[in-house]
């Protein structure tokens, strides 16, 4: 007798989408039968007419949680990443204290444990500051390391602690300490002399339109940060992600990169792949993130890297802020975009239209990921794996309401708000425990484990 079974849905993977029944026990996979079997579990879930999407494991996103939890707390962000069809985030060390000490990471997760509706793993951080202690967030179970490639913004010191390398020797040496403990190192890949020449030659202008924040941060920011890592990377044989990766030049330089050997994965995000700076001209701060939104032609090549492998996982970079974070004009407003809610929809909605495969969406969004971050127990709805999927109706109908966003940061979801998507997603599930169904939250918090990598 098994605990659950999902019947008579159509089961995806990277490989194939099947017509399989899943078997599931304490929290697991434990068979694919046949559908028509008649073998019920303690709980039977008719999906008839439904595709069954292995969870999505968000590779990249922020809560805040401890710290500034007026953006986000573990309990608000879980639930959001819960409707947009994740089940495994793996959060960024920007809390406070940031996450660069071993004994700071262990506090973060009995911190936040409590208050997580899906599973989570937890970043350390690697910065000039605190070198000694990187080995240690690895023995600790840090899923990987982040790195800025840029001061703090003025009075955001406090949550940059250890995540600063403001040159290129100490860019250096965090790689090396990093590359010794064999986890992947991430990288903000944005030349901050030049982002700062730009921003000043733009202010000069007077201009306060949208698209002039792309314009302070053009693509030669990103390619030049770029090639600079991918040089360190090959010369220490480091394992590196470029974080979300939006210059399609950039993107040439990681293929090529790939093409030699170098151990580099290209994350993208939902804001690059389906906005322009167009998003910027009508939306102004709150389509604000960086890299910033570029041109519409280089965002249809953005897909072009996508179908050719160069592109490895879509992360949502989920970046809350509070609205009135978003005020004071463009060059002031911060920098980021929410959107967990939005992952899952934004992709179902491009296989409707033709623009991506069901199989491929898998991939990218749950198989990958999981395999760069190690994490063996998530991703693929196989024997032995957690029970973590989505039941999406293909032919249903979603509708973004910022209002019903489970995260602190719905207010500043503009533009995505009222936006009409193909598809729906009709309910989430962690470890065979539904924690999402119809727009609602399921379970209660603290359901979240952190997960290690292998
Ligand atoms: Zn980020």
């Amino acid at each position: 007798m098994y605990d659950l079974v999902i019947k008579n849905g159509l089961v995806v993977s990277g490989a194939r989408t099947e017509a399989v029944d899943l078997a599931i026990s304490d929290g697991k996979i434990v068979g694919r039968l046949s559908p028509g079997t008649g073998i019920e579990g303690s709980q039977t879930v008719d999906a008839a007419g439904m595709h069954v999407f292995p969870g999505v494991v968000d590779g990249h996103c922020h809560m805040r949680d401890p710290g500034r939890m007026e953006r986000e707390d573990f309990w608000t962000g879980t639930q959001a990443a819960a409707a947009g069809g994740i089940t495994t985030a793996c959060e960024m060390p920007i809390s406070i204290p940031p996450v660069y000490t071993a004994e700071i990471f262990r506090q973060r997760a009995e911190t936040v444990q409590p208050r997580a509706l899906i599973d989570f793993a937890l970043y350390g951080t690697a910065g000039y500051e605190n070198l000694d202690h990187i080995q240690g967030l690895a023995d600790a179970g840090a899923v990987a390391f982040k790195t800025y490639l840029h001061p703090a913004e003025p009075g955001r010191e406090k949550e940059f602690t250890g995540l600063i390398c403001p040159d290129s020797a100490s860019q250096y040496e965090a790689m090396e300490a990093v590359a010794r403990t064999g986890r992947r190192h991430c990288l903000h890949c944005e030349t901050n002399e030049l982002v700062g020449l730009f921003t000043s030659r733009m202010k000069k202008t007077g201009r306060t339109d949208g698209r002039v924040h792309s314009e302070s941060r053009p693509a030669v920011c990103e390619d030049a940060s770029v090639a600079l890592s991918l040089a360190m990377g090959a010369s220490l044989g480091a394992s590196l992600v470029i974080c979300h990766m939006s210059s399609a030049g950039a993107l040439q330089l990681v293929k090529e990169a790939k093409s030699r050997g170098v151990d580099v994965v290209a994350e993208t995000c939902p804001s690059y792949l389906f906005m322009s700076d167009d998003y910027l001209e009508t939306f102004g701060a709150y389509a604000k993130n960086n890299p910033p939104l570029r041109s519409e032609e280089n965002r249809q090549r953005l897909w072009d890297y996508l179908h050719d492998g160069t592109i490895d996982y879509i992360a949502t970079d989920h970046s809350p802020w509070r609205p009135e974070s978003k005020d004071g004009g463009i060059f002031v407003a911060n920098s980021g975009i929410a959107s967990f809610d939005m992952i899952l929809p934004l992709l179902i909605d491009a296989v409707n239209r033709g623009l991506i495969g069901a199989e491929k969406v898998a991939s990218m969004l749950s198989e990958k990921p999981a395999e760069v971050f190690k994490l063996a127990q998530k991703g693929h709805l196989q024997p032995g794996y957690d029970a973590d999927f989505v039941l999406v109706d293909m032919s249903g109908t979603f509708v973004f309401d910022k209002s019903k966003s489970y995260s602190k940061a719905g207010e500043t979801m503009k533009a995505f708000d009222g936006m009409k998507l193909s598809g729906r997603i009709k309910s989430t599930w962690v470890r065979g425990t539904r924690v999402h169904e119809d727009g609602r939250t399921a379970a209660d918090p603290g359901h979240g484990r952190l997960v290690t990598p292998r």
